[in-house]
């Protein structure tokens, strides 16, 4: 009697509840018809951005010419200012393709990410670059100390060229200068906007007498860029370094004589032309900012709409480790203010063999903005155990979701699935468009013999000569923790017209792990001995 009523409503239930959950899933597909028309969209932002300022793409010159070649040598230091955390290192580049990196990292203090003055924020960071010194190269900063203390000059050799990677859109005006555009992934510090950023920070430097001279500014997509270069290169270098982190970018390697708007503008500035080459910072996370092509959801709209920068960014929203759990959480609060709906109302749920009723509690995070970490999709993705443990476990202990149901976790599964892929098919198309427009695709890309490199071989065909290698360097969380991320983009690169299933096995992915460093060093190293013009 009761048993087999409770046995039916429960089927009921978790059938109804299947279906809703796949029908919120289906609203993240991006299939592809849409991610073509996504495709060609991006080429024709890169083209436009290339010949003139303002555009959606910004396309910014880096008036970095030439990408390393694994022989360069000596001892750098490089800072690290991304959405997260902040890092101090010195690079050892041995000439030989390898290099030792001491680091130190520390997570940046909520309320610097919106002081009222970028002081605030540069001074902090001068004083973990002081920290480092005197931790890690106490005879560096001592003898430095001792010197000026006594009247002497400092060494030539004592001063630190430092590479300066500002995770941030700049409009670079000379390898060490560079005004600030505008702030991304939750920072707003207004009086910073428009300043030479790598000024700010050696001011600060300057005030507690580091013998540091801030050489170079990198967006991280450059570091990541010239460190993949320096420790695989392959015949045809490195084409395109991507970040799929907190936020989102990618810089890649551009003909000269294509970036008109510095080649035909008359100030310029000072660069090598001898390479033909530059490498641009696309800040991509601003594609599409007019939603020509990107799919947009109900929950995507009401994101930016809260978010301290509505209507800019608006691929990043998408695609980033910063907004992914903020989308999954609108999805499942949407869900939650139908009283009808089922998910999360499991009155009789089997957990350790006790049923009790699934409870949120009403301090769970799930009902504040950015309350769901992007971390929890990965858990989701990764989560193969019977009855979903792990997710159960996880809205448990750090939601305040209690008693889950299976079929419940089954279903959060779903729709977090949904928006993972869609990010990396996302993902797929700022790739494409970069490998179709600079016409990698178009060179040798038929002979097959064995990789004599060493270096890890592009996935699903092993024996692709190395001149036939597309070379992508990536780094950021998702990359990193999202299981299946690649797998997503390759699937969308093979739907790709002018990649295909040919092309996609043509593009090697390979992590450049906190290559933003090395390759600040890298940079630091050929800007050599400028200095910064702090006013
Ligand atoms: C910034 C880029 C940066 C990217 C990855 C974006 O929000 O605009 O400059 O490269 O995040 O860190
Ligand atoms: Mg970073």
């Amino acid at each position: 009697g009761t048993f087999n009523k409770r046995i039916n409503r429960d089927t009921a239930r978790s059938m109804a509840l299947a279906e809703q959950a796949k029908r919120v899933a289906d609203e993240f597909n991006f299939g592809p018809d849409a991610v073509n028309k996504a495709v060609n969209e991006f080429i024709r932002e890169m083209d436009e951005g290339l010949g003139k300022e303002g555009t959606e793409l910004s396309q910014i010159p880096t008036y970095v010419t030439a990408v390393p070649n694994g022989t360069e040598k000596g001892l750098y230091m490089a800072v690290d200012l991304g959405g997260t955390n902040f890092r101090v290192c010195s690079i050892q580049l041995h000439g030989n393709t390898t290099f030792s990196l001491t680091q130190s990292k520390v997570a940046i203090p909520k309320e610097l990410m919106v002081a009222k003055t970028s002081k605030e924020l540069f001074s902090f960071l001068a004083k973990q670059i002081e920290n480092f010194l005197k931790t890690h190269h106490e005879d560096h900063y001592y003898g430095h100390i001792r010197r000026r203390d006594t009247g002497g000059a400092t060494k030539e050799q004592e001063i630190f060229n430092l590479g300066f990677t500002f995770s941030f859109p700049v409009n670079q005006i000379g390898i060490n200068k560079g005004l600030l555009m505008r702030w991304t992934k939750g920072f707003d510090i207004a009086d910073a906007v428009g300043k030479d950023v790598c000024a700010l920070l050696q001011t600060e430097i300057d005030a507690l007498g580091l013998p540091v001279r801030v050489a170079a500014l990198v967006n991280d997509t450059v570091g990541t860029l010239m460190a993949r270069s320096y420790t695989s290169p392959g015949k045809t270098g490195t084409l395109l370094g991507a970040i799929f982190g907190t936020g989102t970018n990618g810089a890649y390697v551009e003909k000269l004589d294509k970036v008109t708007k510095l080649t035909q503008s008359k100030d310029s500035g000072d660069y090598d032309k001898s390479t033909g080459e530059m490498i641009v910072n696309t800040e991509w996370g601003s594609f599409d900012n007019s939603l020509r092509t990107l799919p947009n959801t109900p929950y995507d709209i009401e994101l930016d709409e809260k978010s301290v920068n509505p209507g800019i960014q608006m691929f990043e929203k998408r695609v980033s480790g910063m907004f992914l759990g903020e989308i999954l959480r609108l999805a499942i609060v949407g869900l939650l203010k139908d009283p009808t709906f089922p998910l999360f109302r499991d009155e009789n749920s089997a957990q350790n063999d006790i049923h009790s009723t699934t409870q949120i509690h009403d301090s769970s995070p799930i009902w504040k903005q950015w309350g769901i970490d992007t971390s929890f999709l990965s858990i989701c993705a990764g989560d193969n155990s019977p009855g979903y443990r792990m997710v159960r476990q996880t809205l448990d202990k750090d939601y305040g979701i209690t008693a889950v149901s299976a079929e419940d976790a089954e279903a959060v599964r779903a729709i977090a699935a949904a928006i993972g892929r869609r990010a990396a098919r996302l993902a797929a198309v700022a790739i494409a468009g970069i490998v179709i427009n600079t016409g990698r695709l178009d060179a040798p890309g038929t002979a097959t013999t064995e990789n004599k490199s060493g270096i890890d071989p592009p996935r699903g065909d092993a024996d692709l000569a190395e001149d036939d290698v597309i070379d992508v360097g990536v780094d950021g969380s998702l990359v990193e923790f999202y299981p299946s991320f690649e797998d997503h983009i390759r699937e969308a690169l093979r739907e790709i017209e002018g990649i295909g299933e040919k092309g996609e096995k043509r593009i090697r992915i390979g992590i450049a792990k906190d290559g933003s460093g090395v390759g600040a060093a890298l940079i630091a190293l050929v800007a050599g001995r400028v200095s910064v013009d702090t006013e």
